[in-house]
């Protein structure tokens, strides 16, 4: 069975700086990623708020970072880890579908998924023209009429990269005001993207792809018929915890884990960083709290 010192589990942003910090500490490092390396951070359109770069596309920015990591962790994509044990205070068994390893200590950087909107049609339709990726199936709309539900950072920042590209966009929102950051509601304005406010989307409808939704505003309880050719749906996250869960790391009333300053969890030698944590999603918080457990891991180890 290979041994390492430090498994990381997930590669976004804070599994990746979790491996950088690692592997220079002269730690043995794997990272396990059951999908492909970067995590969510492939799907942000254009970032102006991660620090030394004005702008920079999420999926860039994960193909700096894979590079540096490589230099000092190794990375094992498509190998979703399906068990974790814990052997006492110094052995901790990973378990994947395609292997076995014994680990001194665990990082957990396993995410979210994205919410859905749970109406007729949203499943039936996934792939024919509802998504939720704006960057991964975006393109596919240009020239196209597109209603994006949501008001916070990924719709707002989604509307505006597909209207970027050449969609018709609109946004349907429930409520009466955004949750968005300031400044991405003030773009949305400059472009003069439709907004609906108090508005949900009752019904996905179409044939062989979506042909329209049916609208209902929640104040006037009025239902509406809206034709498109595409729904970007971004309504939230869902923190991906089965793997914390299952070993007894305690998690918030909304299912993220809790750690400390030190992203230790409540349990020894297992540390989290990233969107998976209670607090702030946010790229640059992801890999400073990949650091801080990478650099925790360091410490216990040592002792
Ligand atoms: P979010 O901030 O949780 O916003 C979800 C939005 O969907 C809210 O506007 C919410 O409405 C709406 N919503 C939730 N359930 C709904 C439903 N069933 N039907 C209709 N609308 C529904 O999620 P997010 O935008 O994906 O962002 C997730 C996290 O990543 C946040 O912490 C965000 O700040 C962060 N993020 C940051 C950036 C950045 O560049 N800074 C970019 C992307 C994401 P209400 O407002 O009424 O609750």
């Amino acid at each position: 069975m290979d041994e390492y010192d430090v498994i990381i589990v997930g590669s976004g942003p804070a599994g990746l700086t979790a491996g950088i910090y690692a592997g220079r500490q002269g730690l043995k490092t794997l990272i396990l990623e059951k999908s492909i390396i970067g995590g969510l951070g492939l799907t942000v359109p254009n970032m102006e708020n991660y620090p030394g770069y004005e702008l920079i596309p999420g999926k860039l920015l994960i193909e700096y970072t894979k590079k540096q990591t490589l230099k000092y962790a190794k990375i094992n994509e498509l190998e979703e880890v399906k068990k974790i044990e814990i052997n006492g205070e110094d052995e901790i068994i990973v378990s994947s579908q395609k292997n076995e390893y014994k680990a001194r200590s665990v990082i957990l950087c396993t995410g979210s998924t994205h919410r859905k909107l749970g109406v007729p049609g949203e499943s039936e339709f996934l792939g024919r023209g509802v998504f939720y990726c704006a960057v991964c199936d975006g393109p596919l709309f240009v020239g196209k009429k597109i209603l994006v539900a949501g008001g916070g950072n990924t719709a707002i920042q989604g509307a505006l990269y597909l209207d970027n590209i050449g969609a018709y966009v609109a946004i349907a929102h429930r409520r009466d005001e955004f949750r968005a950051e300031k400044y991405l509601q003030e773009k949305l304005q400059e472009k003069e993207i439709a907004v609906m406010w108090d508005t949900v989307v009752d019904e996905i409808k179409g044939n062989m792809a979506i042909e329209g939704v049916t609208l209902l505003n929640k104040k006037t309880n009025e239902k509406t018929e809206y034709n498109v050719d595409g729904m970007f749906i971004a309504v939230g996250d869902i923190p991906s915890n089965n793997l914390a869960v299952d070993i007894g790391v305690e998690v918030d009333q909304r299912g993220y884990i809790i750690t400390d300053k030190s992203q230790k969890t409540n349990i020894p030698r297992v540390y989290s960083a990233g969107d998976i944590t209670v607090g702030v999603n946010q790229w640059v918080v992801a890999c400073a709290e990949g650091a801080v457990a990478a650099l925790s891991a360091y410490s216990d180890l040592m002792r």
